[in-house]
């Protein structure tokens, strides 16, 4: 079949392993791609970005088969831009540093098909700058040579070089390397290398459980075999290797190697999430509830419609500010609605989601509970008027209920419900060795042990935003192991993080 006009081929690295190596180009070919053929090692998630419709088709090597076979590859990619198709070659890396991107894109050319390179962090870089290796480095070295380590080195005509690599005056890489690894050793040493070079293995680099060993060139192969470091793991070479010592960053961060689950609904949990990651955990997202917008109901387009009002509106959630914004678009109004009325949010977080609206918090309380809020609303004279308490439909109603007995007339409307969303099998299996599980609001404590039941991971320890979700925890017969002192996300990452430095 032969479209119109032949689509193009993207020849696309996906960097080392690291989600956020992915360039912006990559991700946004990922995105607009037809079809895209990946291999093994790109990073998790890569592929999430991809149009619904996108035909994705695995042909790295699957263990114990062989891989599919080069022809074969870009067979399917002439196919693809023949037929019109926007293809997306996806590799772990670098498409052109030991990717074979080279021979695709010559296969391409051959056929005469359009095709662009995309580039990658290439592991040789990035596995290197994860272990705090730099591979080039003033005072140590003035060059880097990336090698194959796959080359039989027994081989009559060797592509390798061994005097030539033994002479090199700089840092030596090999990929695909682990294997061979005494082989090519000895190779170097018997060529006239130092074998007290300093030399690293560095496993998985730049994704969860990344593994460093260092030795010298003479004994790495021992070393690495007795830690059983295995592939994909690169190996340096080089006096830089010993940079190491000031320079290794990512053992350093506090979090590392802990293995975290995030509890949050998905459109809350990324921010959350990054900052766990920033810290060193692998996090697991198993978002047990979902959002549900309710700002259709007759309720809501009611207390809408009567905004100007209120004399006092309470909201209790960025995702109520969210929503509450929303609905005051559908009926054609904006922040100026709420220019009468004193406002109060229960926490900074709903605060800073005000002050994205414009809106600067009247009242936002010390802590971030209703009790709280009901606390710091002491002062404002609420008797005869009107309040709005905007916020989730299963909330408690310690808030409506005080202002009531204080006399005001209070309108209370459920901007959203959180309803229960079943997490993947692929993510419960994840969070089945976490070292931490971490809870943000009564409703995802009961939803999360509700849908886990008892694959929760009951060696986890448990940590809570506050005491509301301590008590949800606690009805669930679970045990909570540090609390939030201050009520929000940071207060939970700073609890996390005493507990993890105990
Ligand atoms: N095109 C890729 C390399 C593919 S060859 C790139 O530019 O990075 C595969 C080899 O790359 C592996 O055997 C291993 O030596 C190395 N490698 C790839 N990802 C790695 C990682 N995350 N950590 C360590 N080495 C890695």
């Amino acid at each position: 079949m032969s479209a119109a006009r032949d689509g193009v081929v993207y020849l696309v690295g996906a960097g080392p392993g690291d989600p956020g190596l992915v360039t912006v180009r990559a991700l946004e070919l990922i995105g607009t791609a037809d079809a895209i053929y990946y291999d093994r090692l790109i990073p998790p998630g890569a592929l999430d970005g991809a149009c619904e419709d996108a035909e994705l088709v695995y042909v790295g090597k699957a263990p114990g088969r062989p891989s599919v076979p080069q022809e074969e590859i870009a067979g399917h990619l002439i196919e693809a831009a023949r037929s019109g198709k926007s293809a997306v070659r996806l590799k772990g890396g670098d498409p052109f540093v030991f990717g074979r991107g080279g021979e695709e894109g010559e296969a391409l050319h051959e056929a005469g098909i359009e095709f662009e390179v995309v580039p990658g962090v290439t592991a040789g870089v990035a596995a290197s700058a994860y272990a705090g290796i730099p591979v080039t480095h003033r005072d140590d070295a003035s060059a880097v040579a990336f090698i194959t380590g796959h080359e039989d080195p027994e081989k009559d005509e060797s592509a390798i070089d061994w005097e030539a690599l033994a002479r090199f005056p700089g840092t030596l890489v090999f990929y695909m390397g682990v294997k061979r690894l005494a082989a090519n050793a000895a190779a170097l040493i018997a060529a006239g290398r130092d074998a007290g070079e300093p030399a690293a293995a560095v496993q998985r680099g730049t994704m969860a459980g990344q593994r460093t060993v260092v030795a010298t060139l003479g004994t790495l192969a021992e070393v690495v075999e007795r830690e059983s470091v295995s592939a994909p793991a690169l190996i340096v070479v080089g006096p830089v290797v010993r940079r190491r010592e000031a320079l290794a960053w990512l053992e350093r961060r506090p979090l590392h190697g802990r293995r975290v689950v995030v509890t949050r609904a998905r459109a809350q949990a990324s921010g959350l999430a990054a900052t766990l990651r920033g810290l060193g955990a692998e996090v697991v997202e198993l978002p047990a509830i979902r959002i549900e917008p309710r700002i259709e109901s007759e309720n809501v387009r009611r207390a809408i419609a009567a905004i100007r009002d209120y004399a006092l509106v309470c909201l209790t959630s960025p995702n109520g500010v969210r929503l509450l914004f929303e609905a005051l678009r559908e009926a054609d109004l904006d922040a100026r609605a709420l220019a009468g009325a004193t406002v109060a949010a229960i926490g900074p977080g709903t605060a800073r989601a005000l002050a994205a609206h414009g809106i600067v918090a009247d009242i936002v309380p010390e802590k971030f509970v209703a009790e709280a809020l009901v606390e710091a609303l002491a002062e404002v004279d609420v008797a005869g008027h009107k309040v709005l308490v905007a916020r989730a439909a299963e909330a408690r109603d310690v808030l409506p209920d005080a202002l009531r007995e204080r006399g005001a007339e209070v309108d209370v409307v459920a901007l959203y419900e959180t309803v229960r969303e079943q997490p993947s099998e692929e993510a419960i299996e994840a969070a089945q060795n976490a070292d931490y599980v971490t809870f943000t609001s009564s409703s995802t404590v009961r939803n999360l042990t509700e849908a886990l039941g008892d694959r929760f991971p009951s060696d986890a320890r448990v940590v809570s935003i506050g005491p509301v979700t301590s008590e949800a925890v606690r009805t669930a017969g679970l045990q909570v192991h540090a609390e939030a002192e201050r009520h929000d996300v940071d207060g939970l990452l700073a609890a996390l993080l005493a507990d993890a430095s105990r």
